[in-house]
């Protein structure tokens, strides 16, 4: 299995991820996403909406504000009880979360198991901001999970799209937690992104049942289409004591992490919990019958299934780290070579290929070193097709494609380049 430090430190060298305000010796908890992860994140968030969104005509969009006002989680709860148990160690003062039972065993280990622990108490998970230029200024918080920002447009999204029930309203979008122990790279931090589904039915057993149901193999299916090695993947169902205060069912979907089988995206059943709350209901417009809907959930982390893709891509070969991400997920498509890049008309050649190219994928010129070590950096950067003009191109009008995973090549015509990669990047 391969360790976090090996993808911690790939991450960092080709850009993917790098720690947040490292100049200033890095901030606990945040991250900041360099070239190709910003590549790798919006193309998940694309392939994400395009399943939810764009390929069903029951579910629509929005892009709520990621600060609400307070009424707001007043109403949902959160701020009485969207808290974390928290224990501090006596002799060094670190807090821990009291359900994250392996962390605590570590750190009693690293103590030689003399610890002393303070009583566990709550920890409200809410971030703090102040607004205003008068004191005292008004306090608000960054919203703990997107979610809320559906439920305050549920009216607005029926009275301007004529959505019946049952539909969904999809967001994608930044949430913050003020977590006690942020760490696993960016498994756990302060800032990361959310994209979730809420899914609205009549309040009934059998419907909810059934939506609950589709939506886990939605969701499953969905992470195996991209290319998740199976074995990796599992659901869990939470048990009474661990459900959220607003869950009457849920089920995680677990990647068996390097430090863990660990929870990336969560299937909640929310019951009227938030409409309720927030004292909203529904009248059919054909019956007239007036309720209060329930709500199916699904809530997966963009910055986890981000490590997870990288992870479950990530393969070490001889003589060569190569990530074998989906094509549609890798951030380059196709990199383009000069063979050698001291002859003039290779170089304008593969120029020209490159420009053709980069208007329908994203792709990369490299003319740096030799072909060797150009296959090296791409293979790392997770790129699936590697384009090199030579000497004979000038002559049959074809270059020579690199498969990234079973390094094979094949002589493709220069004018059924876009048509090959995109029927590969298809199949
Ligand atoms: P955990 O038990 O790991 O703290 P959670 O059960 O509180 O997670 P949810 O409230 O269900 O998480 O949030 C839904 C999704 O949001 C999670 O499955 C995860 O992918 C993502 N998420 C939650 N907290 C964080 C975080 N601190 N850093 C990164 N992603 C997170």
């Amino acid at each position: 299995m391969i360790s976090m430090d090996e993808i911690v430190s790939l991450a960092k060298r080709r850009g993917f991820v790098f720690p947040g305000s490292e100049i200033y010796g890095g901030y606990r908890g945040f991250w900041d996403y360099g070239p190709l992860g910003v590549e790798l994140k919006n193309n998940i968030k694309r392939e994400w909406w395009k399943s939810m969104v764009y390929e069903r005509e029951d579910v629509v969009g929005v892009d709520a504000s990621i600060i609400m006002s307070p009424s707001v989680w007043e109403a949902s709860g959160h701020l009485d009880a969207f808290t974390d148990p928290l224990v501090e160690c006596k002799v060094c003062h670190k807090r821990f979360r009291e359900d994250k039972k392996e962390e605590i065993e570590a750190h009693e280990k690293e103590h030689k198991e003399e610890v002393e622990w303070t009583e566990g108490r709550s920890f409200n998970l809410m971030t703090e901001v102040f607004l205003g230029v008068t004191e005292p200024k008004e306090k608000a918080y960054l919203r703990g999970e997107i979610t809320q920002g559906v439920f305050t447009n549920f009216k607005n999204v029926i009275d301007s799209t004529s959505k019946k029930i049952p539909f969904g309203i999809a967001q994608i979008g930044k949430a913050f937690r003020n977590e006690i122990t942020p760490g696993n790279f960016t498994y756990r931090s302060r800032e990361f992104e959310q994209m979730e589904l809420e899914y609205f039915v009549k309040p009934e057993d059998k419907e909810a049942d059934s939506v609950f149901g589709e939506m886990k193999k939605l969701r499953m299916d969905w992470y195996l289409s991209l290319g998740m090695t199976k074995e990796n993947l599992r659901f869990r169902e939470h048990g009474e004591d661990e459900k959220a205060h607003y869950a009457k069912r849920a089920e995680d979907i677990e990647y068996n992490a390097p430090f863990g089988w660990s929870e990336f995206e969560g299937i909640h059943h929310r019951g009227d919990w938030d409409l309720a709350r927030h004292k909203l209901a529904y009248k059919d417009p054909e019956t007239n019958e007036e309720y209060t809907p329930w709500v199916l959930e699904t809530s997966g982390g963009v910055d986890r299934s981000t490590l997870f893709f990288l992870i479950d891509a990530y393969t070490k070969e001889e003589d060569r780290v190569v990530l074998k991400l989906h094509p549609r997920l890798a951030p380059y498509k196709v990199a383009v070579f000069p063979l050698l890049a001291n002859k003039e008309e290779l170089v304008e050649k593969a120029k020209q290929v490159f420009d053709k190219l980069r208007l329908s994928f994203h792709s990369t010129y490299d003319g740096r070193g030799n072909i060797g070590k150009r296959y090296l950096a791409q293979d790392e950067a997770g790129t699936p097709w590697c384009l090199t003009v030579d000497f004979d191109t000038e002559k049959d009008g074809k270059v020579t494609v690199r498969d990234r995973d079973t390094k094979e090549q094949e002589r493709v015509s220069v004018d059924k380049l876009t048509e090959y990669i995109q029927n590969n990047l298809d199949r």
